[in-house]
This record gives structure tokens, sequence and C-alpha cells, in this order.
């Protein structure tokens, strides 16, 4: 039974190849989306482990942040951009999840979700969303959910479209919101709690920004902030 069940799979691999999103090799009967070879080698940025770090620092005197940690390096042909490639511009939703577990997995023991209440992810821009159909950082952050046992406040934090938030500002504070801007949906919800703010990519900080110092408008509440990568510029 067990032999022939294995013929059939190795029948269907042949014809749909399973193919890691980080590598592009075959992924081995036991392997889900990334091989066993990324995950090892994927570089740390291992930022958690220092307060001052990069992505702390790039937010230093935009918002106040407890915590702020990237997973790797957001670098040309690295294995974690292809598999953020795979997961926004391919519609590989699970490579999403996948990632977020990997991440926590390696950041699990170091304490880093200590004191953490709920994961929201940064919301997308409305077009963008309906252009891909999905939010890439929803599903980042169900891996990290189903490692950490966090809950994950999707529609707590909503991005306005232009729109619908600009027709009654000055040109000069248009131009200010170009990218948009957050709102809280329930305060209530939020008051008194340790967010984690959860992206794929980090690069000016901009969105990241916006997001924290919403949040942190409620009293008594606290974010940090994880990224898949960073992204040096
Ligand atoms: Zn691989």
């Amino acid at each position: 039974m067990n032999y022939l069940y294995y013929l059939w799979d190795d029948f269907i691999s042949l014809l749909f190849p399973r193919l890691c999103c980080g590598c592009g090799n075959h992924l081995m009967r036991n392997e889900n989306l990334i091989c066993t070879e990324c995950f090892v080698v994927i570089p740390r940025t291992n930022f958690h482990l220092k307060n001052d770090n990069p992505v702390a620092q790039l937010l230093w005197g935009r918002c106040m942040i407890e915590k702020a940690s990237a997973f790797s390096f957001y670098t040309r042909g690295s294995r974690i951009r292809n598999i953020i490639h795979n997961l926004k511009y391919r519609g590989i939703k699970d490579a999403g999840t996948e990632l977020g577990r990997i991440c926590s997995l390696s950041l699990l023991s170091s304490g880093f979700f200590e004191g953490i209440d709920a994961i929201i992810p940064v919301p997308l821009h409305p077009s963008k969303k309906r252009q891909r159909g999905f939010n890439q950082s929803d599903c980042i952050s169900s891996g990290i959910s189903e490692v950490t046992g966090l809950p994950v406040l999707t529609d707590s934090l909503v991005r306005m479209t232009k729109t619908g938030t600009q027709t009654r500002k000055s040109r000069y504070e248009r131009w200010t919101n170009v990218e948009g801007i957050f709102r809280v949906t329930d305060q209530m919800l939020l008051r008194g709690r340790h967010i984690l703010l959860v992206d794929d990519v980090i690069t000016t900080g901009s969105t990241i920004e916006s997001c924290a110092n919403e949040i942190l408008n409620i009293e008594e509440t606290r974010v940090s902030v994880l990224v898949m990568a960073f992204a040096s510029f």
C-alpha cells in the first residue's frame, strides 16, 4: 500500500514538480514550500539580540518601539527575496505562512515574543489588495501565530484609500499622505495591549512608523516590530 502510494506520489511530482520557493530545488517528501537547506542557510540578522539594532535605529525619533527585529537581509538574489517574490507576485500564500513559521521558530527561544499580546499585520493599500487578492503580511502573521499562539487582529488596523481620506486636506497634507493613512477600527480592543506589527520587508520604515503611531495614540499601548527582511538602502 505504502509502495503504491509513493509510486503515485513520484508520478505526480514528475508531472507537477514541487520546488522550493527559496532556491528552486526539488523538495523532498517531508519538505513543504521551503527546503531544509534554505531553512539552515538563510542568513539570520540576530537583530533581536541587540536593542540598538538597525531596525530599531531606523525608527528612532519617529515612533516609540519596545523591540524590533528582522529575520533576514533583503539582498539581490537572496533566498528570502525569492520567497517573498513567490508570495507577493506568484500568489503562493502558503510560502508566507511557512516563512512566518520559520522566522518565529528561530526567535522563540530568545524570548522575543514574551509580553506581546497580539499580532497586527501591516495593512496593504486597498487598491493593491484588490489587485493581489490578499495581503502578504496576513499570511506571514498566520505562520507566526501558529508557532507562538498569539492571536492575529487582522481588521483592527486599516489603510484608508486616498480618495476617502484626502478630499478635505490641504495640498501640502495631501503630498505628505501619498502612501495613505492608517486607522484603528476598535480602540477598546487594543487598549493596554502590547502589539507586534508584522510586515514582509522594511526599507525606509515610513509605513511601520505610521502604523505604530496610530496604535500608540491609544492609551497604554505598546508596539514591537517584526519584519521578514531588512533592506538597507
Ligand atoms: Zn531551498
